[in-house]
C-alpha cells in the first residue's frame, strides 16, 4: 500500500510525495533524515492532503502528475474542489495550445529528453532561446539505466579520462548550478573504493601511485571494509569521483519543461518534418533549427545514420542492501554505485559490442547474482533487472554540431559510455557555437565526417 501525499513547508511552497511507510515517511521529513530531501531546509512542515493507493504505478504516476501541477491545481486537491480542478485541467490545455499558436516560430526544436536534451535546453534557456523539446518518454533509455558515474580514471591502465581537466571540474560545477537552478541535489562527491579483482590489476594500481597520479590513493587501513566486503587482494581509493543523480534530475528538468509548455510528449516523427528554407517546420512547429538529442534514433536518422555510431549494451541490478554505507561507489569488477533511494545500490555492469537483442538476459542476472554472494558479507535483495544500449561510437567520442549539408539540423549525440560528464560541456559548447558562432573541438565536431554526410 502506498500514500501520496502534500506538504505545506515554512517558505509556503507546496512539497508532494509518495511513500509506503507514511508514519515513517513524516517523522523522517519533520527530524530533517535526509538533508538532500527538500524540505530539510524548509521545515516546520504541515501535512495537508494525503490519499491511499494499491499499486507502484498508480501511485508513482499521481505523484508525478501531481508534482507537475500548478498550485491553484493543488490547492483545488487540497480543499477537495473537483469542479475547480476540472475547470483548471481545461484552462491549462487550452493554454498550452495557445502559447505555441502564439509563439508561432521558436528558436529550436529539440528531439529528446535524455542526459543530452537536458543540457541542451538548459544551456539555450540560459541564453533566453525558444525551445520545445519532444520527448516519447520511454521507460528504458540509457540515461534512465545509467549510474550517473564520473571516473576520472577509465580502462585496465588505469589513464586518465579524455579532456579531464576541462570536462570534469566543469560537469561538477554545472550539476550543481541545475540542481539549485531546480532544488535537488543533481551530483555528489563519492570517491571509489576499488577492490582489486586480481594480482595483475593491484600492480597496475601501485605502479600509477608510484607514477605519481593525482586521482589514485592507497588506504593506510586496508581492513576498513571488512564487515561489508570479502577482499583478499587488498583495496586502493580513486579520488574526484562523482556520481550524478538522474533519478532526481531528468523527472525534475521534465517537470519544469512541463510547467513552461516547453514539453510535448510524444513520439517524433522523422517524416512530419520539412525543412522550409532556412526553417525547419514539424506539424503545428515552426523553428529555426532542429537538433537531435535522441540517443539510439539517431542511428536511423536519414540525416545521420551514416555516422559510425556502435552501440554498446550494458545490463543492471538494482539491489537492495541494508546497512552498507553509501558515501562510497564500490568496484570489483563490477561497480556498485549507491542511488538516492536508502539502501538502494546499483550493480552493472557489462559491455557487449555484440548482442542479438537489448533486453536483459538470465545469463547477466545469474552472474550478478553470483559476484554479489561472494563478494558482499551483507544480505541482499536484487529487486530490478534492466538493459540499455549506450549510444556508443567507433572512435569513442561524441557527435556534436550542425550538419554540413543541411545548416538547419544539428546534432549532440555519441556520448557513449560518459554521457554525465561529456553532454554538460559538449551542450554549452554546441550552445555557444549556435548562437556566438564559436568552434567546436575537432574531435567531437561531426564537421570530421563532412564527406560521409553528403551521402544521405
Ligand atoms: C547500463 C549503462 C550504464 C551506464 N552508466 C553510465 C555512467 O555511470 N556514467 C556515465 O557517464 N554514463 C553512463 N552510461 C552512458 C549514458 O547513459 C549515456 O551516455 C547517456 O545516457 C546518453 O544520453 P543521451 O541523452 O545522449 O541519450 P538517451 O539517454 O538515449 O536519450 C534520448 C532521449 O530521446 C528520446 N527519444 C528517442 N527517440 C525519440 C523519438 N523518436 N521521439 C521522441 N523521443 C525520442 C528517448 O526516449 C530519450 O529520452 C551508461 C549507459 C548504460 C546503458
Amino acid at each position: 500500500m502506498y500514500v501520496v501525499y502534500i506538504l505545506l513547508s515554512a517558505d509556503n511552497s507546496y512539497y508532494t510525495g509518495l511513500t509506503n511507510d507514511f508514519e515513517k515517511r513524516i517523522w523522517q521529513h519533520e527530524t530533517g533524515f535526509f538533508p538532500e530531501c527538500y524540505t530539510f531546509k524548509r521545515r516546520p512542515l504541515k501535512l495537508l492532503w494525503h490519499t491511499i493507493v494499491n499499486s507502484t504505478e498508480k501511485a508513482n504516476s499521481l505523484e508525478r502528475q501531481i508534482k507537475g501541477w500548478s498550485r491553484k491545481k493543488k490547492e483545488a486537491l487540497i480543499n477537495n474542489n473537483i469542479e475547480e480542478l476540472k475547470r483548471l485541467s481545461k484552462q491549462k490545455k487550452e493554454s498550452a495550445k495557445a502559447l505555441r499558436q502564439a509563439q508561432g516560430r521558436i528558436d529550436y526544436l529539440i528531439v529528446g529528453q535524455g542526459i543530452s536534451g537536458t543540457w541542451l535546453s538548459y544551456y539555450l534557456q540560459k541564453e533566453n532561446k525558444s525551445f520545445i523539446v519532444i520527448d516519447n518518454n520511454e521507460s528504458i533509455t540509457p540515461s534512465k539505466v545509467s549510474a550517473g558515474i564520473i571516473n576520472p580514471v577509465t580502462g585496465r591502465r588505469m589513464v586518465k579520462v579524455w579532456m579531464a581537466e576541462e570536462i570534469l571540474p566543469f560537469a561538477w560545477d554545472a550539476y550543481n548550478e541545475i540542481g539549485n537552478f531546480l532544488d535537488i541535489a543533481a551530483i555528489s562527491q563519492k570517491n571509489l573504493v576499488d577492490f582489486f579483482p586480481n594480482p595483475h590489476q593491484r600492480q597496475v594500481f601501485l605502479e600509477r601511485i608510484d607514477e605519481g597520479d593525482e586521482y589514485l590513493h592507497s588506504y593506510p587501513e586496508q581492513n576498513q571494509f571488512n564487515q561489508f566486503f570479502n577482499y583478499d587482494l587488498g583495496c586502493g581509493e580513486i579520488r574526484h569521483c562523482y556520481t550524478v543523480h538522474l533519478e532526481n534530475m531528468l523527472p525534475a528538468w521534465r517537470l519544469h519543461l512541463k510547467n513552461n509548455d516547453q514539453l510535448l510528449e510524444e513520439e517524433f516523427d522523422l517524416e512530419k518534418l520539412m525543412i522550409t528554407g532556412k526553417h525547419v517546420a514539424y506539424k503545428d512547429l515552426r523553428a529555426e533549427k532542429i537538433i537531435f538529442c535522441d540517443g539510439l534514433s539517431s542511428f536511423e536518422n536519414r540525416y545521420f545514420k551514416q555516422l559510425p555510431f556502435a552501440p554498446n549494451k550494458g545490463e543492471v541490478l538494482i539491489v537492495e542492501i541494508p546497512g552498507l554505507p553509501g558515501q562510497h561507489i564500490y568496484k570489483k569488477g563490477f561497480v556498485l554505485a549507491p542511488l538516492a533511494a536508502e539502501n538502494l545500490f546499483w550493480f552493472g555492469s557489462n559491455y557487449q559490442w555484440s548482442f542479438s537483442h537489448a533486453d536483459p538476459t538470465r545469463e547477466f542476472y545469474e552472474q550478478g547474482e553470483r559476484h554479489l554472494k561472494t563478494w558482499l558479507k551483507l544480505p541482499f535483495k536484487i529487486i530490478e533487472h534492466k538493459a540499455s544500449l549506450r549510444p556508443a561510437t567507433l572512435e569513442r567520442r561524441p557527435f556534436i554540431g550542425l550538419h554540413p549539408h543541411q545548416k538547419n539540423i544539428g546534432i549532440l549525440n555519441g556520448m557513449g559510455t560518459k554521457g554525465c560528464s561529456l553532454a554538460p560541456y559538449f551542450a554549452d559548447q554546441l550552445v555557444q557555437h549556435l548562437l556566438y558562432d564559436k568552434a567546436i573541438d575537432p574531435l567531437a565536431g561531426i564537421d570530421r565526417f563532412q564527406k560521409i554526410l553528403s551521402k544521405q
